[in-house]
């Protein structure tokens, strides 16, 4: 058996990310660089294929996860290390890497396929790998969009520190929620847990908000209107059983009320289910040929990140294996 040494191990990994450029064909082009996206990139890289990731940012929503626990070979990490540690990974490859722009459509010409990006023209693919995750649920009440960014938020991870002090509310019953008012009731004065029917997170988390003194829970109410005029001054809630009104007067709103797909751009060009999630078969082949899928922006029935890792390299092996067969 050879004895592995942790001094074998490369310290410092060289950069190689290459610029992309508008006239190469690529072999793959990954859209989203979240675990899925990222993975691709790296299985692509080493099975020597030209891959160009066009992504929003590096890391999808690990960003704003605080604590992981459950991603195999670290017990205990936070959610932007992990997003840097898988960034270094990408980048040690020679992959182009158009981050951060967004694709606004994928059109397919012959046998090529045209990715359009908001920022910088179209690039060439012969495959195309969509990894691009999910984003938040608006709640679509008055003045929810005004006030995003002025005391609305849709990422307790990354806002929750600029409650400090504050009284705040979070939307929503499901675990994204409660790490929310985990995370929100360690700065907060007060914290207001708004739930729509019941509490459906893991109960490890809820043990952990069950007792503290600065989080309420307000089961059974809905948000209907935000107040304020140039940040949030309170949330206006309704009891769904009585019709019961109540404004809380707070400064932070919490918006973790689920997540849809980022399937927008793609424009019917593959078949999706009912909650618009892009329908792949066990390899992440999607009904169009050349374009493979993989993670949370697809039907496979859980959303991690160890699963959205997996099925990342298997979208990029088969991926590979279109490419091969095509040439
Ligand atoms: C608060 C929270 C906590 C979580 N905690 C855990 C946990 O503890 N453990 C765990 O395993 N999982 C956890 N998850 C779930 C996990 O983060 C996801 O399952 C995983 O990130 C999915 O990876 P993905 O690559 O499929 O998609 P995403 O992470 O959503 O990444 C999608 C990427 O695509 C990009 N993108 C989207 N649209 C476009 C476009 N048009 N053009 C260019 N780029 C685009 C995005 O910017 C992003 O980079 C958590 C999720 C949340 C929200």
């Amino acid at each position: 058996m050879t004895d592995i040494k942790l001094t074998d191990v490369p310290q410092e990994v060289k950069k190689r990310s290459l610029e992309p450029d508008a006239n190469t064909i690529y072999d793959v082009i990954v859209i989203g660089g979240g675990p899925a996206g990222m993975t691709a990139c790296v299985y692509l890289a080493r099975k020597k294929m030209s891959v160009l990731l066009i992504s929003n940012d590096f890391g999808g929503q690990v960003l704003w996860t605080s604590e992981i626990e459950n991603y195999m070979g670290y017990q205990y990490i936070m959610g932007r290390e992990l997003a840097q540690k898988f960034t270094e990974q990408v980048n040690s490859f020679p992959i182009a890497v158009r981050v951060p722009d967004e694709v606004i459509a994928v059109e397919q010409d012959e046998h090529l396929f045209l990715v359009q990006t908001k920022y910088e023209g179209n690039y060439k693919g012969q495959a195309v790998i969509i990894a691009s995750g999910k984003q938040p649920r608006i709640l679509d009440i008055p003045k929810e969009r005004e006030l995003t960014g002025r005391g609305v938020s849709y990422c307790a991870t990354c806002d929750a520190p600029l409650y400090a002090g504050k009284d705040a509310a979070i939307i929503g019953g499901a675990n994204s929620a409660i790490w929310a008012a985990i995370d929100l009731k360690k700065v907060a004065r007060k914290v207001y847990l708004i739930v729509r029917s019941k509490i459906k997170a893991d109960h490890i988390l809820v043990e952990r908000i069950d007792q503290e003194a600065n989080v309420e829970q307000l089961i059974g109410y809905i948000p209907i209107e935000i107040k304020g005029k140039d940040r949030v001054e309170s949330l206006v809630i309704k009891n769904t059983k009585t019709d019961e009104i109540k404004e809380l007067s707070v400064q932070g709103i919490f918006v973790e009320a689920g997540l849809i797909p980022n399937t927008g751009f793609l424009r019917d060009m593959v078949k999706t289910n009912e909650r618009n999630e892009i329908i792949v078969a066990c390899n992440c082949e999607t009904s169009e040929g050349g374009v493979f899928a993989c993670g949370d922006v697809t039907n496979v029935s859980d959303k991690q990140i160890i699963i959205a890792c997996g099925e990342g390299a298997k979208a990029a092996l088969s991926a590979y294996r279109y490419i091969i067969e095509k040439k």
